[in-house]
Order: C-alpha cells, then structure tokens, then sequence
C-alpha cells in the first residue's frame, strides 16, 4: 500500500504508534518532543534527520549551513515545549568517496550551534551509504511550570505567531529554479534559526505552542488535533515580508500558501486567552473555535482548508 492512501506522514505515524502506559512518559508521540518525568526533572527528547537531495542540496547549501541547521531543527522542537537544549547524538550516513573537508565543516556548522546554545555534542555514529545523511537526536529539559503542549488550546484562544512566515519556502523556490538575488530570502532558507527566546519572556501566559516546521495550516491543525477544538486563520494578517512576496512572485508561486502549506520557517505559534494578550507579543494570525474544523478567513469569506503543511509523502510547494 502507497504510504499517501493513508494520509501521508502523519498516517503512517497513527498506524505505526500505540499510547505509552508508562507513567513516567508524560507526553510520547504527538509533540514537538517527548516529555519524560526523570527524578523531579523534566526531559524532552527530540530527532531530527536531513537527507540530501531531499533535505538539502550541496549544490546551495555549505556543509557549515547544512551542521548548523540539523542543530537549530532540534533547538526549535525543544523550545517549542518550553524547554532548553542541552546535549545531542549525531548519527552521520556518509558516501565512501565523499571529501574529508565535507564533513569536519558539516561540524563546524554544528559547533556554531553548540556555542551559541551552549549544548554539546555526546557521542553519535557514523556509517556509510549511498546518500549524505545527517540525523540528530537532542535532549532538553524544563522545569514543569514551563512545559507546554500542543494540547493546551481552549475555544476562544487568539492564535499568534512570532515572526513573518513563508521566507524559508520563498528562499527554496528561488534556488530550485536558479533565481539570482533575493540573498535575504535565501538566508532564511539555508541559514534557519530557533526563536524560543523570542517567546521565553511571556512563557506564562501561552496555553499551546508549536514550532513552524511544515506550514501555518498545518502547525493550527496539529494544536487543534490534540487540544480536540478547531480554528480560524485570518489569511490577511498572516506576516508576510515584502521581499517574500516579491520572490514568490519571481517564482510565480503564491507566498500565502508558502506560509500556510510550505514550512521549515521555525517561527512558533502559540495561542493565548483573550485577557492577557496584552501581556505577550506576537502577531494574531487567528482564532481557537469549540467546532473542529479548521478555516481560512480570506477576502471576507470561510473555507475549509487542508491541515496537511509540507509532507514528504503528499505534498510539493
Ligand atoms: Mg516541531
């Protein structure tokens, strides 16, 4: 059986899962990362895997860029549970003839991270293949008043992003169809970058939150999914930057669906009640609703939209 006649990814995950009974597993399959109880700390794990050709191309990618985003990838997953990084295996699937260089830069890119966050490396594998593979498994924690789950979204909820969206699947367009310029755009593509700090100061006040990996549609359909509600996405007021919109252009692609079914931006987005609004900042692209189905509001009018974001098994934006 083809793996979109279930649903794609998230299909076959549903089909290969099964509800841990163990009560130590506080949240296991269906969040940004694993919540585990361990003594009186809180751990989150996380994984993460790019594979070239699918992932990534050498061919506009540095091995440094290519380290240093299989890092923030996970840095995003971990923060997106409230929680801070702290240690990583890297499990590496390289060619036979691939050039030394290639992979000690593919570690520099990774120790960047590792400074920055000031995580380190642990231990990890390396083996050989037809492809360059490079998977990641972070572990984070949190104390327990700073965990948030996807499930924590309430009818009436604002939904609010941290930041402009659609530039990461702009900047891919761009250099899948050999586009010059647009350097800004590309960045956000190559060089993408974990924004829990943005959030880390009103972490309080956050009912629900998730990282922008495959989609705005997609992220609001995940919350809604597990907080059992649904939502409406106000497509006018979805953050859009000029230059995205003027490179979707170049690319005669559309940048709302960028943001809305493209992905890989990392911004987070995270629903807040309606009294303390005040007390946070963001951009309200929408709204928690009791019936569960997700919409788009757009010109005025409502339609139902398709929760799938990017999906490797589904989708191509
Ligand atoms: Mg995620």
């Amino acid at each position: 059986m083809d793996i979109n006649k279930i649903g794609g990814e998230f299909g076959l995950i549903e089909r290969l899962t099964k509800k841990s009974t163990n009560k130590q597993v506080i949240k296991g399959i269906g969040d940004d990362a694993a919540v585990i109880k361990f003594g009186d700390d809180y751990l989150l794990f996380t994984t993460d895997t790019q594979v070239e050709g699918d992932h990534f191309s050498l061919d506009y990618f540095t091995p440094r860029q290519i380290g240093k985003k299989a890092v923030e990838i996970n840095v995003s997953d971990i923060g997106a549970m409230g929680g801070e990084p702290k240690f990583f295996l890297v499990s590496l699937v390289i060619p036979k003839t691939m050039d030394v260089e290639i992979i000690e830069n593919i570690y520099k890119g990774m120790r960047e991270a590792c400074n920055k966050y000031e995580i380190e490396i642990v231990g990890g594998n390396i083996t050989h293949g037809t492809q360059l593979i490079i998977d990641i498994s972070m572990i984070g924690e949190a104390p327990k008043q700073n965990l948030k789950f996807r499930s924590g979204a309430k009818p009436e909820d604002v939904i609010m992003v941290s930041g402009d969206l659609g530039s990461s699947t702009a900047g891919l367009n761009l250099f899948l169809k050999n586009i010059d310029g647009f350097d800004d755009v590309k960045r956000k593509h190559i060089e993408p970058e974990a924004k829990f700090y943005k959030v880390k100061p009103f972490l309080k006040y956050i009912n629900a939150m998730i990282d922008v990996s495959d989609g705005l549609a997609s992220e609001v359909t995940r919350i809604c999914e597990q907080s059992k509600t649904g939502a409406i996405i106000y497509a006018d007021s979805v953050p859009i930057k000029q230059t995205t919109q003027k490179a979707a252009q170049a690319c005669h692609k559309n940048a709302l669906d960028f943001a809305l079914y493209g992905g890989e931006d990392f911004e987070l987005v995270y629903t807040v009640s309606e009294e303390n609004m005040d007390k946070v900042k963001g951009i309200v692209v929408g709204k928690i609703i009791k019936k569960k189905v997700v919409r788009i509001l757009k010109d005025g009018k409502e339609e139902t939209i398709s929760g799938h974001g990017y999906d490797h098994f589904l989708t191509n934006v």
